[in-house]
C-alpha cells in the first residue's frame, strides 16, 4: 500500500490493482507522467528558491523542499504502508530534527482541487506525524497560473483522515482480491498507461463503451434495456431503440440510428457511408486548385502555441516528396513575429482554402486575427477559408473506430507516423525537454511529429474525396 496506488485507486480501482500485480510488459510509457513529473519539480524548485534536496539528509539539515523520500509505516490493523510525499515543506514547529518540522505537499494541474490532492496529503500527514515526531495540521496543494506559485492550505482535520483510512481499507481489500472491472467511465482511460491492456479486453468483451458516443450513463440505460452488449446493440432495430433513448429528447432516433450502424461497423470493421448531401463534392472543388494543411502544438497551461506548422499542396497530385511544408516556431511566445509569418503565408494565395482537423487551428486563427485588429469583417473572410476535416468526416462517414482522432482515422488509413508511438503529449513533452535543456534535437522532433499530423490530415482528405467520387 503506498501513495501512488492510492493516487491510481481514486482514478480507477482497476488502475490501483495493475499498477500493484498487473504483468508491467503490457503498460504503456505515459508522456502525461512526465509532464506532470517536470512541471511538479519546477513549480516546487520555484517555491522554493531553489532550497530543493533529495532524501533523509535533506530533512536533517532543515532545507526549504525535500523531495524523494519515501516512509515506510503502518497504520489500522498493522497494514504496511508506505508514503511518497511529493514535496516536504520546511516551516516553523518542532520536530526530531530541531526547531523546525516539514508539512507535505502536492502539485496540482489546473484549477480544481481534487480527492486526490486531499487524500494524498491526508495519508501522507497520517505517516509524517510518528516520522517527524510532530504535529502535521496542515498541507499545501502548489499550482501555478500566469508563471505565478500559488498556494493552497488544506487542513488535515479528523473528518478528512476518517475518510482517507476508509479509501485506504478499501483500497488494501482491492489489491488483496481479483482484478477490477475496467471502468464504466472510458474517458479516464485515455491518459492511462494501461489502456491499450484494457482496450483490448473491452474488445473481446464487446462493452458498450467502445462505440464512440457510448458514455458510463448512456451504457446503462442500454443495459437497462437489455442491450448489454456491442453485439446486441448492432443487431438492434434502430426504431425500438429510438423509442428507448427519450433523454436525447427530439435528437433519440438520430442518436438510436447513429449508435447501431456505428456498433455495426465496429464489429465488421467496414465503414459507413452516411451523407448524400455534396460536402465532400464541394471539398474537391475548393481545394483543386491548391490548399494549405494548418497544425498547431501548443502548450494549453501556459496558453502558449509554440509550432504553427503549414503544408502547402499546389494539386492533389503532387507527389509527397515534393510538398513544402513550413513550420514557424514561436519560441519565446513573443507573438508578433510569428503571427506576422502566419499572416504572410496566408494571404500569399488568398484564395486557398486551409485545412485543419479540429476546431484549434480555426479559434488560434480568430484570436490572432483579432489581436492584429482585423476587421470583423476581415475575420470572417479569413476564417470561412478554414475547413475542419474532422467535421467532414463525421458528417459523412461511420468508421469501425472507437473514436474520430487524428490518430485513430489516419491509422485506420495506413499512415505511420515517422516517430514510434508519436502523440500530442509526447510533443508536448519534447517541449518540455527543450525548454529545460535548449537542445535542438526535441525541437526536430517536435517539427517531424507536427509534419507527420499536417500529411495524416491530408491522407484523410483523400480518403474523403476518393471515397465520394466512387459514391457518385
Ligand atoms: S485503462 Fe481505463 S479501465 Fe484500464 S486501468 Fe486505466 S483507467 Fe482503468
Amino acid at each position: 500500500m503506498n501513495t501512488l496506488y492510492l493516487k491510481s485507486f481514486i482514478r480507477c480501482k482497476r488502475k490501483a490493482w495493475l499498477d500493484f500485480k498487473g504483468d508491467k510488459s503490457y503498460e504503456v510509457w505515459s508522456a502525461h507522467k512526465a509532464i506532470d513529473k517536470v512541471n511538479q519539480y519546477q513549480i516546487f524548485s520555484k517555491l522554493c528558491n531553489g532550497e530543493i534536496y533529495t532524501g533523509l539528509k535533506a530533512c536533517k539539515k532543515g532545507y526549504q523542499g525535500v523531495i524523494g523520500l519515501k516512509i515506510k509505516g503502518k497504520f489500522f490493523q498493522n497494514v504496511n504502508a508506505e508514503i511518497h510525499p511529493q514535496l516536504l515543506l520546511r516551516t516553523k514547529g518542532i520536530s526530531k530534527w530541531g526547531p523546525y518540522k516539514y508539512l507535505p505537499a502536492v502539485y496540482k494541474l489546473g484549477h480544481k482541487t481534487t480527492k486526490e490532492h486531499l487524500f494524498d496529503l491526508a495519508f501522507s500527514s497520517i505517516l509524517l506525524e510518528s516520522f517527524e515526531e510532530s504535529k502535521i495540521e496542515k498541507g499545501f496543494v502548489i499550482s501555478s497560473f500566469d508563471k505565478k506559485v500559488n498556494v493552497e492550505e488544506i487542513y488535515l482535520n479528523k473528518k478528512l483522515r476518517k475518510k482517507v483510512l476508509n479509501v485506504l481499507l478499501n483500497l488494501n481489500e482491492c489489491l488483496e482480491g481479483f482484478m477490477p472491472e475496467i471502468t464504466q467511465d472510458r474517458k479516464k482511460c485515455t491518459i492511462c498507461s494501461w489502456q491499450k491492456f484494457c482496450d483490448k479486453e473491452a474488445k473481446e468483451n464487446e462493452y458498450l463503451t467502445d462505440i464512440d458516443g457510448i458514455g458510463s450513463k448512456t451504457a446503462s440505460l442500454l443495459k437497462i434495456n437489455g442491450i448489454t452488449n456491442t453485439q446486441t446493440l448492432a443487431s438492434y432495430s434502430e426504431k425500438q431503440l429510438g423509442k428507448k433513448l427519450s433523454k436525447f429528447n427530439d435528437q433519440k432516433y438520430e442518436k438510436a440510428s447513429i449508435f447501431v450502424k456505428q456498433a455495426q461497423a465496429y464489429i465488421s470493421g467496414e465503414p459507413y457511408f452516411i451523407s448524400n448531401k455534396n460536402d465532400n463534392d464541394d471539398l474537391l472543388e475548393k481545394t483543386c486548385s491548391g490548399f494549405y494543411i494548418f497544425d498547431i502544438e501548443s502548450n494549453p497551461d501556459d496558453k502558449h502555441d509554440f509550432l504553427y506548422g503549414f503544408l502547402k499542396i499546389n494539386n492533389l497530385f503532387i507527389k509527397k516528396e515534393d510538398l513544402i511544408y513550413e513550420p514557424i516556431l514561436n519560441l519565446k511566445n513573443n507573438k508578433g513575429e510569428s503571427y506576422r509569418q502566419i499572416i504572410k503565408i496566408l494571404f500569399s494565395h488568398k484564395e486557398w482554402p486551409v485545412l485543419h482537423y479540429g476546431e484549434t487551428e480555426k479559434i488560434a486563427i480568430i484570436n490572432i486575427a483579432k489581436t492584429l485588429n482585423f476587421s470583423f469583417e476581415e475575420i470572417d473572410s479569413l476564417t470561412s477559408r478554414f475547413l475542419d476535416l474532422h467535421t467532414y468526416i463525421r458528417k459523412s462517414w461511420i468508421l469501425p473506430l472507437k473514436n474520430y482522432g487524428l490518430k485513430t482515422v489516419s491509422n485506420w488509413l495506413g499512415f505511420e507516423w515517422e516517430q514510434k508511438n508519436a502523440s500530442g503529449s509526447k510533443a508536448l513533452y519534447w517541449w518540455i525537454q527543450y525548454q529545460i535543456t535548449e537542445n535542438e534535437i526535441f525541437l526536430k522532433k517536435i517539427i517531424q511529429y507536427n509534419k507527420d499530423d499536417c500529411l495524416a490530415t491530408l491522407q484523410i482528405l483523400e480518403y474523403l474525396i476518393k471515397n465520394q467520387l466512387k459514391k457518385n
